[in-house]
């Protein structure tokens, strides 16, 4: 049998395991049901993320989640392997995502917004954007030499900052966002995958509805284009970069401007 070439390539670039669920699960699953190959890298296995377990041990089990989550919408889970509150823009990191990139060879990234709650998000945000860059480059530096450069710079997309305000508390607005209320039940049942984390934010935070909490988050976005649910976007538009939307082209149906 001829395997049918996929429509597109999507990489969500995130600081931990579940970010892209949260802020852009619904979206990845609207492209995966289009046949796009759909990849969510972590630069953490979130090995702070546990009240009573050691790092090996939480990170062991929030890397099975990961897979576990991206399974449901036929993708696969990578995780760069930095350590929670140590994700830096250094050159280790962007050696790491420019072997990531030279890897999946996306199409599309999506990454953190550049202003966020917690400087992994922020820092991860900078990495995919010079990975992004960079993916294209001959020289630019990865971890592995071997793996060819890519053909050209993905389009770039910044999710929106967790609760939609930067660390001054001052509202980001996305320029566009996508219609999810199709697949809002699959982006919570990919969130429900993250048990631990479930957990573990009921104890840290007080926050006793993890999923509840994503549900409300989409529903205030969905309320920017009148749907029930919706995820909100940037795309970088800077100098060399890509300036056609193609998350637009893919999803046009499903999208709005701002
Ligand atoms: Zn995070």
């Amino acid at each position: 049998m001829v395997e049918r070439q996929k429509p597109g390539t999507i990489l969500a670039l995130m600081a931990h395991p579940d970010d892209a669920e949260f802020l852009c699960g619904g979206t990845l699953a609207l492209l995966a049901a289009k046949g796009w190959a759909v990849h969510i890298a972590a630069a953490t296995p979130g090995d702070a993320g546990a009240a009573s377990l050691q790092p090996d041990e939480i990170a062991a089990i929030r890397r099975r989640e990961g897979a576990s989550a991206a399974g449901l919408v036929g993708g696969t889970f990578h995780c760069l392997e930095r350590r929670d509150l140590r994700v830096f823009y250094d050159e280790d990191g962007v050696r790491r995502a420019h072997s990531l990139l030279r890897k999946v060879r996306p199409d599309l990234v999506i990454t953190h917004s550049p202003a966020d709650y917690l400087l992994d998000h922020e820092e991860i945000s900078k990495v995919a954007r010079t990975a992004c860059f960079g993916a294209a480059v001959p020289n630019a530096p990865a971890l592995d030499a071997n793996l060819p450069p890519c053909g050209k710079i993905p389009c770039l997309y910044y999710a929106d900052p967790i609760e939609g305000i930067d660390l001054f508390g001052q509202p980001v607005r996305p320029s566009f966002a996508i219609d999810i209320s199709s697949v809002l039940n699959l982006k919570l049942d990919m969130l429900a995958r993250h048990a631990s984390q479930r957990e573990w934010l009921r104890l840290h935070h007080g926050m006793d509805e993890y999923l509840e909490s994503a549900r409300r988050w989409s529903q205030q976005r969905g309320a920017l284009i009148g749907a029930a649910a919706a995820e909100g976007f940037r795309q970088h538009l800077g100098h060399a970069y890509p300036r056609e939307n193609l998350l637009l082209a893919a999803l046009g149906e499903k999208a709005r401007m701002l």
